[in-house]
């Protein structure tokens, strides 16, 4: 029998949205929702597994599955030996301590002999390990910011993004311990029917993330000027420079990471171009 990618992807979660908008971008069809566990692809040889974001370090580990998407805080917490893959760049967020706003902060050593609550107990414990601070962790699993006005700790750790719920809970973020991304994970030693599938996907999931960085630009230049904005707009070989209906102008189109672009648009101004247009991309081959 053909091989089968078994890939687990959050159920439903800060994970979940962003994983299964991937592989629709990958052009990987598959049904999830309505309280399904699984579902096989109908144009790719892959079956998707749903479940808790916990679950999927020690499931990819198992064989259970063959990839899976996780936080790299879970991956790292967890400590299962999976391989990281490849980073996605969705579900950015950070591990940070925070205390009560009116506590005063000289730095890290101050949770010296204190309590603190985290749902990530062996991040936390090897970053104070690190920092030489000895503190109680109590290990709880979800609503940790609520723990230091019940007296359950003085501090907590936990993820954060805006900071919005630390704010409404009194609270203010003093240290960051670790950052993290969604990332693919794979159970390590794949057979090379499925290495030859992941490398596929793989493939795939580049192409899609170069296309968001990379813009296509087109613009009209007066062809004195057309040296300067050229070497302003390198693109994936070189610009494509095509003549106008209008006599001494010209029409040129480039590929652009869209931070050099913001970076360049001055001087590719100032150099006379007009009528920029800037175009997004979606799927980009090396
Ligand atoms: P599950 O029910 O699957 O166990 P959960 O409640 O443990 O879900 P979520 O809150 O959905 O987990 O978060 C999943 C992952 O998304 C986190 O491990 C983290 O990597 C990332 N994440 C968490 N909070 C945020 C946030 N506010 N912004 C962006 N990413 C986040
Ligand atoms: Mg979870």
């Amino acid at each position: 029998m053909a091989s089968l990618l078994r890939i687990a992807l959050q159920k439903s979660g800060r994970l979940s949205e962003d994983s299964y908008q991937l592989f629709k971008e990958c052009g990987i069809r598959f049904d999830y929702g309505t309280g399904k566990l699984k579902s096989v692809s109908s144009n790719f040889p892959a079956e998707f597994l749903f479940l808790r974001d916990d679950d999927i370090p020690g499931y990819v580990e198992d064989g259970v599955a063959d990839l899976g998407i996780v936080g790299e805080n879970v991956a790292v917490e967890t400590g299962r030996p999976v391989q990281t893959v490849h980073k996605l760049g969705f579900s950015k967020c950070r591990l940070s301590i925070a205390i009560p706003r009116g506590v005063d902060w000289a730095g890290i050593q101050d949770l010296q002999g204190k309590n603190i609550a985290t749902s990530y107990p062996n991040l936390l414990g090897t970053y104070l390990a690190g920092e030489g601070v000895q503190a109680e962790i109590h290990e709880i699993s979800g609503s940790v910011e609520i723990a230091p006005s019940i007296g359950l700790a003085e501090a907590v750790c936990d993820i954060v993004s805006s900071g919005s719920t630390l704010l409404s809970n009194g609270l203010k973020e003093v240290e960051t311990i670790f950052r993290s991304e969604a990332i693919l994970i794979a159970r390590p030693a794949l057979d090379a029917d499925k290495q030859a599938l992941v490398d596929k996907l793989l493939f795939r999931i580049k192409s899609v993330q170069a296309a968001k960085n990379n813009k296509y630009i087109v613009l009209n230049a007066p062809n004195d000027a057309l040296d300067q904005i050229t070497a302003l707009l390198p693109g994936m070989k070189s610009p494509t420079v095509t003549p106008l209906a209008t006599e001494g102008w010209s029409s040129v189109h480039s590929v652009l990471n869209e931070n050099e672009f913001w970076e360049n648009i001055e001087a590719i101004r100032a150099a006379g171009a007009e009528g920029i247009l800037v175009i997004p991309i979606e799927k980009m081959i090396y």
